[in-house]
């Protein structure tokens, strides 16, 4: 006992001395000093942090001089969140080191890793300025390469892996380039609610009057294109059909989809590829199961969906896409291959079609060359204000507000196909959700659980707007009200117990715990927890209930409901509009293939996802971009490999 006690006086004296000369020495020596003894005092402390979705913990095992053992409890995103993770965490107990840099598209994962390291290693007193000045070696650096495939695919989210997939299924070598650290793409971090006509499952849903009649003034609409009229009188026969069968469960078909989706995106959308999206949206379903995807039992609406056909995978946000992808590019890793890091630059052109890609890779030239054709897959724009400005029209300025993108999102395919004189459609085409995180813009922390059973509420604790709209009217009317800002309350309906997980793999407890839901037994005392007048937001639930019930006509037109919100505990959780999809792109005919300004076919490149345009029209159906990029991705792989 005593020993121990005498040994650690003297460390601490010594350490003492060390950190005191560390920072006599800082000042002298040039700022990135690698020679510096780190001391610490040999045990294992814990630190933690803020990370992306609640708090990173870790635990840092140190010897006098060294790291020796990091880990770490999280919740971050599978896929991106925890690979950045561990890859910070590897350089930093493998070089003793705090330089570690942040991985690009995972800023918060990263800066919550580093700081929970950082808090842990002050308790081991450590000379934290010492070890962020000790830098770590890049040893990333590449040579040139050049690379020959089949199919070359721009983009490692949803609609290029798809592609991927599928040029391989149809027979061809496939090289897949990633600019980001990661695969993923919007598509990891999205809902992942995927739209679909599915009979089987919605036969566990019922049929309410409301939803009759949405489907009747569907077919007595007035529309003047003759393939939308055709869609009415299709849907005619198959809601008679329905009707004579004496069926009570929710009615739905790809017909019925396909004049939604038309419908929701004011018209402008091109039909053959909104017919393509709804006719093939199960087929993809099951091609996406026979790969290993598992989707739940249960289709639900998805915010601004419109109607219950929202397939849920059952691994959180979309990571059971990429998992899914992932696991059958590694099957077949000898003849796809991913090559992580490498930006698309331009398109190498000759006689007039295109032949592959320039990219590059940490400062090295990579020069890839298709046999067959060209996937861009590259996204949308959202993460690119400079664009978001030149393009938007339809909005006030964006410049200030957030989005729930990751950082790749930056419209790179859509610059390059430019230089191609390809068609672009749909520029001024951006769509906002009422959805994003106050203060990161993410859609993490969303506590809706379908549109049924939620309302919103402004500051004042009124309801502003139909929850079940279009996505555009729903966020037009929330920047209407106070600090452009809402509250979405809910009951025990959409979490029966506490330990429930939202769409985003957060129980609704660690929500309240994180103080980014709210939580309460009465609504009067959920009121004053919000800061909103109580006898509002009481008036505004029973008002809601007694339409649930059937008493009264909803006063904004709403048409959605299940239950109503009178069961306790009650919940809040504050949302703002956030930039979330641009709906505008390169121009592709029904294979996928990229058409120029005169309405030929670019021979040789494909595109798919969202960095085409045209689809959607001027406001895209939520659950309708997992479908999109899943058909077209498939689509674009096939032609690519088949030489279409
Ligand atoms: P989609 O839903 O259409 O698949 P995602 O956002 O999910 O769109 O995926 C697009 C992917 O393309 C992202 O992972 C993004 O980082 C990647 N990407 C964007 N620009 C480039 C580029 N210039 N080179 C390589 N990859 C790119």
């Amino acid at each position: 006992m005593k020993l121990k006690k005498i040994l650690s006086v003297i460390l601490v004296v010594s350490m003492l001395f060390s950190m005191a000369s560390c920072t006599a020495n800082t000042e002298q020596k040039p700022e990135n000093n690698n020679d510096i003894d780190t001391v610490f005092t040999p045990g294992t402390y814990e630190g933690e942090a803020e990370g992306f979705h609640g708090i990173i913990k870790a635990k840092v095992t140190v010897s006098e001089t060294e790291i020796t053992d990091i880990t770490v409890e999280h919740t971050e995103t599978a896929g991106l969140g925890d690979k950045a993770i561990d890859k910070i965490v590897l350089q930093i107990k493998e070089n003793t080191s705090l330089d570690a840099p942040i991985v690009s598209g995972a800023t918060y994962s990263s800066n919550g890793i580093i700081a929970a390291i950082t808090a842990a290693l002050k308790e081991a007193g450590a000379d934290i300025d010492a070890l962020k000045a000790k830098t770590i070696a890049d040893n990333n650096k590449t040579e040139d390469v050049e690379k020959t495939a089949d199919v070359i695919v721009i983009g490692g989210g949803g609609a290029g892996l798809a592609a991927a997939v599928s040029a391989h299924q149809n027979g061809a070598s496939v090289m897949v380039i990633e600019k980001m650290p990661q695969v993923g793409g919007n598509t990891i971090i999205s809902g992942a609610a995927y739209n679909a006509a599915d009979q089987g499952r919605q036969s566990l849903l019922p049929m309410t009057d409301l939803e009759k009649q949405t489907v009747e003034d569907l077919i007595d609409a007035e529309q003047s294109d003759s393939e939308v009229k055709e869609w009415q009188e299709t849907l005619k026969k198959e809601w008679e059909e329905y009707l004579d069968s004496g069926k009570t469960h929710l009615f739905d078909s790809p017909t019925l989809h396909k004049l939604q989706t038309y419908n929701g995106g004011d018209k402008l959308g091109d039909t053959k590829l909104v017919s393509i999206l709804a006719d093939n949206s199960l087929p993809a379903v099951e091609w996406l199961e026979d790969l290993g995807m598992k989707f739940t039992d249960h289709v639900f609406t998805v915010l601004g969906g419109l109607w219950s056909r929202a397939h849920k995978p059952e691994k959180p946000l979309g990571t059971g896409y990429i998992e899914t992808y992932m696991d059958y590019i590694d099957k077949n890793s000898s003849e796809i291959e991913l090559m992580l890091e490498t930006k698309a630059n331009s398109f190498i052109v000759e006689n007039g079609a295109v032949t592959g890609v320039n990219a590059e890779s940490n400062g090295a030239k990579v020069t890839l060359h298709a046999n067959k054709g060209v996937v861009l897959a590259s996204g949308g724009f959202g993460a690119n204000v400079e664009m978001r400005e030149q393009y938007n029209t339809l909005w006030p300025s964006l410049k200030d507000i957030k989005t729930t993108n990751h950082t790749g999102a930056t419209g790179d395919g859509i610059t390059m196909s430019q230089e191609l004189n390809a068609s672009i459609v749909g520029m001024e085409q951006i769509q906002l959700l009422p959805m994003g995180d106050p203060v990161t813009g993410s859609l993490s922390g969303n506590i809706e659980q379908g549109v049924q059973n939620r309302i919103f509420v402004n500051k004042e604790g009124n309801r502003f707007v139909d929850e079940g709209a279009r996505r555009d009217v729903m966020t037009k009317a929330l920047m209407e009200q106070t600090d452009s800002s809402m509250w979405v309350i809910l009951d025990k309906h959409s979490y029966p117990t506490s330990d429930t997980k939202n769409n985003f793999n957060e129980s609704i407890d660690s929500l309240v715990e994180a103080g980014r839901a709210f939580k309460a037994d009465t609504l009067e005392e959920l009121a004053k927890q919000i800061g909103v007048d109580a006898d509002n937001l009481v008036k505004a639930v029973e008002t809601f209930n007694e339409t649930v019930d059937g008493k009264t006509k909803d006063a904004f037109g709403r048409t959605l409901f299940a239950d109503k919100i009178d069961t306790a505990p009650f919940y809040a959780g504050a949302r703002v509009p956030t930039v979330h999809h641009t709906m505008g792109g390169v121009e592709i005919n029904e294979n996928s293939q990229v058409l120029d300004v005169n309405g030929q076919i670019i021979k040789g490149l494909y595109a798919a996802g969202e960095v085409t345009g045209g689809i959607h029209g001027s406001n895209r159906l939520g659950g309708n971009a997992l479908a999109d990029i899943t058909v077209f991705g498939r689509i674009a792989g096939e032609s690519a490999a088949l030489g279409k």
